[in-house]
């Protein structure tokens, strides 16, 4: 091999990181182009009028000894520290507060104190969702099982049916008749909680949730969940000190405009000159890449044709006095407003606050607060740009009464506020439209059918939260990592 990169990786998030960090280990040299100054796309920290913010994600699992990133932090020594904070949400609608503790006992003992009569059909509902959720996270805590193709990874999974079976009855189905079948459907609190927990991970409510995906995500808390101290861009900025440590290049600053097919593989054109590589991996939307090449690859538009059924998302960015009872860590709040009503524009909001001693996030007494709610990137496309800022104010302006009604502490102390819509988010992580989040799981047997890494030209792959196992940081994380091997094993045959 010539003395360029083995392959290119287009974006810093999650997915591109997981890959060139992989790749890197491998001893492979990665260079990977990051149009922005500072890695992490919709998982990243930035910082403006002298405020640090989470742009989108805010808390995220896989951080245990034991899983993806936790082993990366080990591995590479990386300067990260984790808070665990307890309670790690709160949610609150009206006439409901529900603290999720760490302790999953104690949340489902909870639970079913409250469900009265129905307290043993919380603790079967809870019984089976942990049996499907211990089944599928070993998936997400071993890359190795996946692709599920390879000999070894046959032989594991033959080795494990038995904890698949669980599985029998529910793929296919949405996840409220599984409530339904427990007499669990009409029971407030924990519909509420699965219904705003779904929302934020399988990106639909459970009235349309493919059931073991949503089950599985319903352990979300308790899988190595918590808080990056200083930002979730401390994380990302560990993996770009990993990656160069191990031998790879992160460019900062540098959009790719093109990608070419030449006689080394690809010719890379960035904005300030680029590189032929062998192999390109990106880390955009489907579409994206098409753009980037130049042309429509039917395997990608049918991809970006599901991530259209999907979300964007629309953000207030706030900085507000600490309210006198404030906890010290950082903490954050899940709000519904309405719980009969759908769960996005405004209705429903993830709050995320800052800690009192991340001072560079905000000076001593005050608290930076990210809060987000699904949007239609759909309700924009073809609109004048008035009707954009309307649509995009109404929401906000829902965001802020949700956030009076049931966060009153911190509305009421706000300082400063910048608002954030799908047009920020197509702005600054270059997602056409501003579709944020993946493809949702609704119920149905054709996520099934799309489990291996897409490859929509030969030596050019596609990472990220648009393709399996997608939708989150950790499932970004873990599709770079499969992309990785998939990459490494077609380089060195
Ligand atoms: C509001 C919000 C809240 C969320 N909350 C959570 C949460 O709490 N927990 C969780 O686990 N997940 C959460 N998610 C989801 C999670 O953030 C994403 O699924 C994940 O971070 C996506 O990673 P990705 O690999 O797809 O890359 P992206 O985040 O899309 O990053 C792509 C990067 O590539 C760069 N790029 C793109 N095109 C080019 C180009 N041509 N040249 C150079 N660079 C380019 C972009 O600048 C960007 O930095 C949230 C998402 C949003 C939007």
């Amino acid at each position: 091999m010539g003395t360029g990169p083995d392959v290119v990786v287009v974006g810093s998030g999650f997915g591109g990181l997981g890959c060139a960090l992989t790749l890197a280990e491998r001893g492979l040299r990665p260079r990977v182009y990051e149009a922005l100054k500072y890695p992490g796309g919709c998982a990243s920290t930035f910082t403006r009028d002298g405020f640090a913010f989470e742009s989108g994600a805010t808390l995220f699992s896989g951080l245990a000894e034991h899983q993806l990133f936790g082993q990366w932090m080990k591995r590479h020594r990386m300067d990260v520290q984790v808070s665990w904070l307890d309670p790690l949400v709160e949610l609150r609608a009206p006439g409901l507060h529900l603290p999720v503790t760490r302790d999953r006992d104690a949340f489902v003992a909870r639970l079913a104190g409250e469900a009265g009569p129905l307290g043993p059909n919380v603790r079967r509902f809870f019984a089976l969702q942990r049996r499907v959720a211990d089944a599928l996270w070993a998936v997400l805590d071993s890359p190795e099982l996946l692709p599920p193709f390879s000999a070894r990874a046959l032989w594991a999974h033959a080795a494990r049916l038995p904890q698949y079976l669980p599985l029998a009855g529910l793929v296919g189905r949405p996840l409220l008749e599984v409530l339904d079948d427990h007499g669990l459907g009409t029971f407030t609190p924990l519909r509420t909680w699965a219904n705003a927990l779904c929302q934020i991970t399988v990106q639909c409510g459970v009235a349309e949730a493919e059931a073991p995906f949503a089950l599985a995500t319903l352990d979300y808390a308790w899988r190595g969940t918590g808080h990056v101290v200083g930002g979730i861009g401390r994380l990302a900025d560990g993996m770009v000190r990993a990656i160069r440590a191990a031998g790879g290049e992160v460019c900062f600053g540098e959009r790719v405009k093109g990608l070419e097919r030449s006689p080394e593989g690809w010719r890379v054109t960035t904005t300030r000159g680029g590189a032929t590589a062998p192999t390109v991996v990106a880390n955009t939307l489907p579409a994206d890449l098409d753009a980037l090449v130049g042309r429509s690859t039917p395997a990608l538009a049918s991809l970006q044709d599901a991530v259209r059924t999907g979300w964007g998302a629309a953000m207030l960015y706030a900085v507000a006095d600490a309210h006198p009872g404030a906890p010290a860590s950082a903490h954050h709040l899940e709000l519904v407003a309405d719980a009969t009503a759908p769960l996005h524009e405004g209705n429903h909001l993830f709050v995320s606050i800052s800690a009192a001693d991340e001072h560079h996030r905000a000076p001593p007494g005050q608290r930076t607060l990210t809060a987000s709610t699904h949007v239609f990137p759909q309700a924009l496309e073809g609109q004048t740009a008035q009707r954009q800022a309307a649509y995009v104010s109404r929401v906000q302006a829902t965001m802020k009464a949700t956030l009076g009604e049931l966060a009153p502490e911190w509305a009421g102390r706000i300082r400063h506020l910048l608002p954030g819509s799908p047009r920020t988010f197509q702005r600054f992580t270059r997602r056409t439209g501003g579709y944020v989040g993946g493809i949702p799981r609704r119920a149905g047997l054709h996520h099934y059918a799309q489990l291996t890494p897409v490859q929509p030209a030969e030596r050019l792959w596609l990472v990220g939260d648009s393709v399996f196992p997608g939708q989150s940081i950790l499932a970004a994380a873990l599709g770079g990592v499969r992309v990785a091997e998939a990459v490494e094993r077609s380089l060195r045959n």
